[in-house]
């Protein structure tokens, strides 16, 4: 039979992003938090327990792992918790939103043209 990969995912493998559950900030490790003297390459894990969020100020208990940059499906059970959102990358977000504004905006722009 055949051998199960132990190789781990991207999303194991690159430290993960973590997002503030009440403005939308992503925490990088890559790039750190410049502003509460985070360098960067600091895990989220890492990060002091005194670390706020840089907008909001929310505790680091409020923030919710969103996986590594680019690497959004790791192990899907992982994935599949909360909200299903969580299976996609920020720019898929932000493709959502606004392309779901970019179509209301026509839907509204049409009826403007019925007139
Ligand atoms: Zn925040």
């Amino acid at each position: 039979m055949s051998e199960r990969p132990t190789e781990k995912t991207l999303a194991e493998q690159a430290p993960a992003n973590h997002e503030c559950r009440l403005c939308g900030y992503v925490y990088e490790p890559k790039k750190g938090d410049a502003k509460g003297n985070i360098d960067p390459g600091t895990p989220f894990e890492d990060l002091p327990i005194t670390w706020r969020c840089p907008v909001c100020g929310a505790r680091s208990n409020q923030f919710s792992n969103v996986g590594a940059t680019n690497a959004p499906s790791g192990f899907q059970e992982n994935l599949n918790y909360g909200f299903g959102v969580n299976n996609l990358t920020p720019g898929q977000k932000n493709l959502l939103i606004f392309g779901g504004l970019a179509l209301g905006f026509l839907f509204f722009l049409s009826l403007y043209g019925l007139n």
